[in-house]
């Protein structure tokens, strides 16, 4: 270790430690002596980005939460389940739910015997009705995709602990500088930080924040399956929360523009984002989420549905020019879908409507472009669906 103190993060791309001793080695295995022994169990540079996190989520908490940092945002999520789910358990959670979540409830959880209710979760009756005795996780997505519906955070945390639930929140969406959902009484919050966190769109990650009691079940669970983060990785996404203040209150004032300005556009239906008055979370928002400095506090994921349906809203996505159509949300790059055809293709026409999702709807990832060049692609591609 040189004498002074890096400024960078430095990266322990190691996957073992040598000890002097086999007691030594014994010790830390045991957790009896701080250390580190093998990088799937533990990692300096990863828990450098795990604990950097925990500050983000916990500054206004009476005791500092703890984190885990997962190979990928999907690698989290299913350790939670894993750790707080047995056979027998239910779940509670939102019809509008991400795909790969929907998938491992269906399809992993469900082999195990954990069941899980989807319900509409702007819905607090439905919520409500829907958990049993049994109920181990209510789940929730801060922001839904999407749709944007947003979720009441503090209602839904003590419908949870009611019954005896831990309210578990997928945040990925609203990251720290929007909102902290431990502030509102969720147990734990996870992201994929794949995207927001990492900003670049050049890594895979994701974590997990809560009390240090129920992170260290999930350190626990993450040992025994493996899903643990790489160092390399580990910088890249301890690096990106230098700048994500700064990225994310950019990407969220343009959004606001973006939505506003492109809701006037005569081929435009609708557009979902919680910034605009009409939003139905519009209150809520104001309530939850974070006034940076510049008014931009509402996300950047913006969607908009022209008029007609699945066929205008694939032309409206193929005839961007600056947003790319492409995976993923939340880097420096704007970047487009049309749900229907691509991110939530397995869902047949009964499911878009259970999830809100209208056949037309693209949505935006708003990146850090200029809002004009922004509007102005957009306005183009909206134009020319008038001579469709
Ligand atoms: C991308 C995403 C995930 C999954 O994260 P990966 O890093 O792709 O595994 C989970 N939840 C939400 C809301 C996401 O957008």
């Amino acid at each position: 270790m040189p004498e002074q103190e890096p400024l960078g993060t430095p990266v322990y791309r190691t996957s073992a430690f040598a000890f002097r001793t086999s007691d030594e080695y014994a010790a830390v295995l045991n957790d009896e002596k701080p250390g580190y022994s093998y990088s799937r169990i533990d990692n300096p540079t990863v828990d450098s980005f795990a604990r950097a996190m925990a500050a983000l989520e916990g500054p206004n908490l009476p005791t500092w939460p703890a984190a885990q940092a997962f190979a990928s945002g999907m690698a989290a999520i299913s350790t939670v389940f894993l750790a707080f789910a047995r056979t027998g358990a239910h779940v509670v959670a939102p019809a509008a739910l991400y795909g790969g979540t929907y998938s491992f409830l269906r399809n992993v959880a469900a082999r195990f015997g954990v069941e899980t209710g989807f319900v509409d979760l702007t819905d607090l009756d439905a919520v409500r009705a829907a958990m049993r005795p049994a109920t181990r996780i209510l789940y929730g997505e801060t922001i839904a995709n999407p749709t944007t519906a947003v979720a009441n955070l503090p209602a839904l945390a003590s419908l949870a602990h009611e019954t005896g639930a831990l309210f578990v929140v997928d945040s990925t969406l609203a990251p720290p500088v929007v909102c902290r959902p431990l502030e509102y009484g969720a147990d734990l919050v996870l992201h994929s930080a794949t995207k927001y966190i990492g900003g670049h769109s050049d890594v895979t990650g994701g974590v997990v924040t809560g009390r240090v009691d129920l992170i260290s079940r999930v350190r626990q669970v993450r040992v025994d399956t493996g899903g643990s983060l790489a160092p390399d990785e580990a910088f890249l996404l301890r690096r990106g929360l230098e700048t994500l203040p700064v990225r994310v209150r950019r990407q969220c004032s343009t959004a606001m523009v973006f939505a506003a300005t492109i809701s006037r556009h005569p081929n435009v239906a609708r557009v979902d984002y919680p910034g605009l008055d009409q939003h139905p979370g519009h209150a809520l928002a104001r309530r939850l989420f974070d006034a940076g400095p510049e008014g931009g506090r509402y996300g950047a994921i913006v969607t908009v549905t022209p008029h007609g349906g699945r066929e205008a809203g694939m032309a409206f996505a193929d005839r961007l020019r600056i947003a790319r159509i492409a995976p993923s949300l939340g880097g420096t790059y704007t970047k487009v879908s049309h749900a229907a055809s691509t991110t939530h293709r397995q869902l047949d026409a009964r499911a878009l409507e259970a999830a809100g999702i209208d056949p037309g709807a693209v949505r935006f990832s708003i990146g850090l472009e200029d809002a004009e060049d922004l509007i102005s692609d957009a306005y183009l591609a909206l134009d020319s669906l008038g001579r469709v």
